[in-house]
């Protein structure tokens, strides 16, 4: 994948570097999903990518219409399924990520709150 070293942002092919900028500044550097600031911090842009919401395998179009930046997370999740639109997989997406936070965090119950002491 394209990586620029302008934005440090990596573009997923086949979106041209071009194009996946115009995406990714129309869209200010959020994921579209979650609501993740690419500019907040550099692993933060190491992980945003553009999503075709009809995807790609589904024969979705790579037209500005159809596309949206997200993380890498939220692509992950959000996979090939079809969606009626981009709200539906919005919804489903936040779903996932809300009961894999809640699965994670019943694993990772820690006995101390971290702090200066420990
Ligand atoms: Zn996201």
């Amino acid at each position: 994948m394209p990586l620029s070293l302008m934005t440090l942002s990596v573009v997923a092919s086949p979106v041209t570097l071009q194009e996946g900028l115009k995406i990714l500044q129309r869209d200010d550097h959020r994921c579209q999903y979650c609501g993740l600031d690419g500019r907040a911090s550099f692993e933060n842009a190491l992980v945003m990518r553009v999503d075709f919401v009809l995807p790609r395998a589904r024969k979705g179009k790579k037209d500005p219409g159809n596309l949206v930046a997200c993380c890498i997370p939220c692509n992950t999740i959000k996979g090939t399924r079809v969606y009626a639109n981009f709200d539906e997989a919005k919804a489903f997406v936040l779903k996932q990520r809300e009961e894999l936070r809640k699965n994670w965090e019943s694993k990772t119950a820690r006995p101390f709150a971290r702090s200066a002491k420990a």
